[in-house]
Parts: structure tokens; C-alpha cells; sequence
């Protein structure tokens, strides 16, 4: 990933922030700014600095808690609107998910209370400290508990896709099927969105109904990814990538350059590209992978540039529930397809979602428009 710098690494997970981070800083500059004058803007950055601190404790809470249970935790990114832990799979049991969900907020929960006695025992003066914008012990500190206290709330709210939804998720697949479970929580979700987006506009609270709508948008989306799996599932789907994919398609050498690629890409309909000596099968070239490079290295660099590392290629045999898996872990569109190391071919997912449209007992509305959100 191109679009965030590595920050630090934390029991093998990469920290990162994400190029639009910087946005948030000088948004807290200029509106602190606005109060305070220079100083109010160095209070600004230095406080959205110490949140995001507490974000990234909150989000290692989630990440400690997965690594308990062996699932991987790929990489911890901080955008302008928080922190996102994610995680290589979704845990499977609703125990798990439970606490996975809660070991976040939990982080918060346990520093607002510590926080809290430590402000009470030393006399902190806690409310009079958030009336100032000045680089003070008694002001940061301040800010930081009631940061803890927002955290903790905020994402305990029951709004899927927050902690909270999640945990609700969790608490009810205990009972309901999973798909059920997904859509009461998501329903409460959205519910609780659109109250939300209602005081949010009526407060002016531009921040506040950008995440309501966050809220109810990918509530919605993950629902949709989950119907659809789940009705693969159902239908005792247990087809292989050779029933799908197609074995003519154009593939690029290894000595071909970037400018190369993206003339194939211009000329046809083929927006990623396996990557293949003689056959035999070296690397895959994603769309945003290839216009990435291009414009990290030039269009002289040769295709390696360019290459996905993540990229595993699927063989012939492989269940498509796996590969639509893979893709919407890796956010691709398209896997080659590859068997004893020779290139076969590739597989899209618009492939496989025709496919799956040609069988009989499937309605256009059984397909979400996003999967693996
Ligand atoms: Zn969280």
C-alpha cells in the first residue's frame, strides 16, 4: 500500500498513517487557530496528535485481541475520520467477534477510569482545563480523559458497522443465524444513523453526519456482502475456478515496461494483467498497482514495478467461494489462475458474478453492488 507511510511496527503489526492524515492537523490548526492565534494552533495539532495516540491504543486493543485468537492482523491505518485494525479474517465465533469488538472502546473504558482517579486523587482541575487552549499538564490531560470518554462512547453506540453494532452482531448470532443477526444490528444501525444525521444537521455538525451516513452506508453494504456469501453458501455452491475463468487473456512479459502495460491497458478490455515467462507464471499486474508504479517510477520502469505482492495465484481446483474471499481481502478484481506454475489464465469477479447470475434461481437483487467492504 502506496497511500499511507509505515510509522512503526508493534508485535509484527505495521502501524500507518494514511497520506490524507495531514488533512486533520491543519484542520485543527486553523480551527484552534481561530480561537487561540499561533499558540491555539500548536495546541490544535499537539491534541489531534495525543487523539490519535488514544486511536491507536483503541485500535491495538482490537489487534492484541485477534492475534489471541490466531487470526493476523495485516496492518493498523489512522485516516482524518479515525483508526481501522484490519484484521486477515473476520473471527469466525460469536465469542470471538465479542471480544475482538469490545477490546477496543475497552482500551478507553479502562484509561478514562484510571485517568479519572489519578485526576481526582491529585485535584486535577478537570473542568477548568477544557476552558483553555494552552500546552499545559492540566489541559492536555484534560482534553485526553474526555478524548477517552468520547472514544469509549461514541463507538460503543449499537451502529454497525462501529464497535458497538458489532458487538450487538455478536451478542445476537449467539441466538439468530448470522445473515439475521447481521440485519438486526444493521437495521438498529441505521436507525440510530438517521438520528444521528437528524441532530447533526440541525447542530451545523458537518463531522458528525459525514459519519452517519459512514454509518448507514456501510451498514448497508456489509449486509449486502453478507446475503450473498450466505446465499453461496446456501445453495451448496461448490464450484471451482475452471468452470469460470478464462484461459485466453492477454498476459505481459517480464522484460515489458510500465508504458507497455498501460498501452495493453488503453487498447482492450483487460484492466489487470498476469505477469508470464514462456508460460510459466511470474507475477500479477493490478490496475491500480500499474498506474501506482507508473507514477512512482515513470512509465520506463520495468513491469516488476508494478507487480501485487500480496497476490496469490488460484489453481484451476479452487472453490470460487475462496476466491471471492481472496479478492475481497486483497481488493481486487481479478486472480490468475495457475497450475504447477505454468499460467492458465485469469479469473474476474465479473466472471464470477455472471456466472452465478446464469444459474438458475438467482434474482438481480440477490447482488450487492460492493463486497467485502
Ligand atoms: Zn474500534
Amino acid at each position: 500500500m502506496n497511500s499511507s507511510w509505515k510509522l512503526l511496527v508493534v508485535r509484527g503489526i505495521d502501524i500507518r498513517i494514511h497520506l490524507t492524515f495531514p488533512l486533520i492537523l491543519v484542520f485543527a490548526a486553523m480551527s484552534y487557530g481561530q480561537v487561540g492565534g499561533v499558540s491555539g494552533a500548536v495546541f490544535g495539532i499537539v491534541s489531534v496528535l495525543l487523539l490519535f495516540v488514544l486511536v491507536t491504543l483503541h485500535e491495538l486493543g482490537h489487534s492484541f485481541a485477534a492475534l489471541h485468537y490466531g487470526i493476523p492482523v495485516r496492518q493498523i491505518v489512522l485516516l482524518p475520520i479515525g483508526g481501522l485494525a484490519q484484521l486477515e479474517r473476520m473471527p469466525e465465533k460469536p465469542q470471538q467477534e465479542l471480544v475482538v469488538a469490545a477490546a477496543g472502546p475497552a482500551v478507553n473504558v479502562v484509561l478514562a477510569v484510571v485517568m479519572g482517579l489519578i485526576a481526582w486523587l491529585l485535584n486535577i482541575p478537570f473542568q477548568a482545563g477544557l476552558q483553555t487552549y494552552s500546552l499545559t499538564f492540566t489541559t492536555l490531560f484534560s482534553f485526553l480523559l474526555i478524548y477517552n470518554v468520547i472514544l469509549a462512547v461514541f463507538n460503543l453506540l449499537p451502529a454497525f458497522p462501529m464497535d458497538g453494532g458489532r458487538m450487538l452482531r455478536a451478542l445476537l448470532a449467539m441466538w439468530l443465524r448470522y445473515e439475521q443477526a447481521t440485519a438486526v444490528a444493521v437495521n438498529i444501525g441505521r436507525v440510530v444513523a438517521v438520528f444521528m444525521g437528524f441532530w447533526a444537521i440541525l447542530n451545523g455538525a458537518l463531522f458528525m453526519s459525514l459519519i452517519a451516513l459512514f454509518i448507514f452506508v456501510a451498514g448497508s453494504q456489509e449486509l449486502a456482502a453478507i446475503r450473498w456469501q450466505s446465499r453461496l453458501r446456501r445453495s451448496g455452491y461448490g464450484h471451482a475456478v475452471r468452470e469460470v475463468f478464462s484461459p485466453v487473456v492477454g498476459a505481459l512479459g517480464p522484460y515489458d515496461s510500465l508504458r507497455q502495460a498501460l498501452a495493453e491497458r488503453m487498447r482492450g478490455w483487460q484492466s489487470d494483467f498476469p505477469v508470464a515467462d514462456n508460460g510459466r507464471y511470474i507475477g500479477f499486474v493490478t490496475e491500480d498497482g500499474l498506474l501506482r508504479a507508473a507514477n512512482l517510477y515513470g512509465p520506463d520502469a520495468l513491469i516488476y514495478a508494478a507487480m501485487s505482492p500480496d497476490v496469490r495465484p488460484v489453481s484451476p481446483h479452487t472453490d470460487l467461494l475462496d476466491v471471492m474471499g481472496q479478492m475481497a481481502r486483497l481488493r481486487v478484481w481479478a486472480l490468475p489462475v495457475v497450475e504447477y506454475g505454468r499460467l492458465l489464465g485469469m479469473i474476474t469477479y465479473r466472471q464470477i458474478q455472471e456466472f452465478i447470475r446464469s444459474t438458475p434461481g438467482w434474482s438481480q437483487d440477490d447482488t450487492p453492488r460492493i463486497v467485502g467492504a
